[in-house]
């Protein structure tokens, strides 16, 4: 019904305003509303351009762009996940960016080869663990969770999530489709329940002791302990000595069929400048993408880590690859 309604507004709106004023952006987000209404209420103070937009999931967003073609109200395409950017550059719903401003506030592999799109807040998808059943030193990578040791307790979510893929596909980069095979093979043999259909759920297992160890997605730690201090979990950040912890990114990218690129352009260089990289990545405790810029304060008591400084387009590029491989090994 709600979905129904925004289609309905949408459609109301693209029909009677032909939408020729330069002020203006228009924004499809996957990204939830409140995190992106203050970055855009603070552009709009700033500058005076309005910035409309609507929310929904990734998937519908580019089906819509897709079907709409030229006919689209939108300008910027906002999403999580390298995955779906990718995706979304696949599908041709995006147009290629020249920005010496996005190049300087945003290095490179987090930012598609191609510049259809740029990474504008990074996320660190890392190992959780219970404190009273685990000990910091008995960790050390992704790979090594698939040992024995961790037999019956380990959680993980559903390989459908594109999180996951995103993960399996990068550590297939890295390390090659034979020894991801075993990883995942390993991980499977060490379940303690059935995969999760989200993080938080595999936060909540590690912290009941119906497994000892998890992969997450920081910032849904640092969500469920703020409403939770005392919950039995912490992070520890892997693969130290070797490729570093996996990380991917929320980003955005102009539409192929803009009415208004250059006014997008100047949004989305804005959403990476140091003005704005503070809130954009503090709203939702994620990371900086802008490198001149610290994570607040919530999100760096976790401490530092090296991050992984793979292209994060392989994550979309192998994503299909990551996926046929979950699924061989039974990983659902
Ligand atoms: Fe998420």
């Amino acid at each position: 019904m709600k979905f129904l309604a925004k289609c309905l507004a949408l459609a109301t709106f693209a029909t009677a305003i032909p939408s020729l004023s330069a002020e203006e952006v228009y924004v499809y987000s996957s990204r939830k509303e409140h995190l992106i209404k203050p970055l855009f209420d603070m552009y709009e103070k700033k500058t005076g351009v309005k910035v409309k937009y609507v929310t929904d999931k990734a998937a519908p967003l580019i089906a819509r762009l897709k079907a709409e073609g030229k006919r689209t109200p939108a300008d910027m395409l906002i999403t999580v996940d390298a995955g779906n950017l990718w995706f979304a550059t696949q599908e041709g719903v995006l147009k290629s960016l020249d920005s010496k401003v996005l190049e300087e506030n945003v290095p490179a592999h987090l930012r598609d080869p191609k510049n259809h799109w740029t990474g504008l807040s990074v996320r660190a998808r890392t190992i959780v663990y219970n404190p009273e059943r685990v000990k910091p030193t008995e960790l050390s990578t992704y790979e090594n969770l698939a040992d024995a040791q961790w037999k019956g307790r380990l959680c993980l979510r559903t390989s459908k999530k594109v999180y996951n893929q995103s993960l399996v596909a990068t550590m297939m980069a890295n390390k090659g489709k034979e020894a991801t095979e075993t990883v995942l093979k390993g991980w499977i043999k060490n379940l303690a329940a059935k995969p999760f259909s989200n993080d938080t759920k595999v936060l909540k297992a590690v912290a009941a002791g119906q497994c000892d160890v998890g992969i997450v997605n920081t910032y849904y730690f640092g969500r469920l302990m703020k409403k939770e201090p005392g919950l039995k979990l912490a992070l520890f950040w892997p693969n130290q000595k070797d490729r570093g912890v996996h990380v991917n990114i929320s980003g955005a990218g102009i539409t192929k069929h803009a009415k208004h690129p250059e006014a997008a352009q100047k949004l989305l260089e804005w959403l990476s400048s140091a003005e704005a990289q503070e809130q954009f990545a503090g709203l939702n405790m994620e990371y900086p993408v802008n490198p001149k810029v610290e994570a607040v304060k919530s999100v760096k008591q976790w401490g530092d880590f090296k991050g992984d400084v793979i292209n994060v387009n392989e994550a979309g590029r192998l994503q299909k690859h990551a996926v046929k491989l979950m699924d061989t090994v039974g990983y659902r």
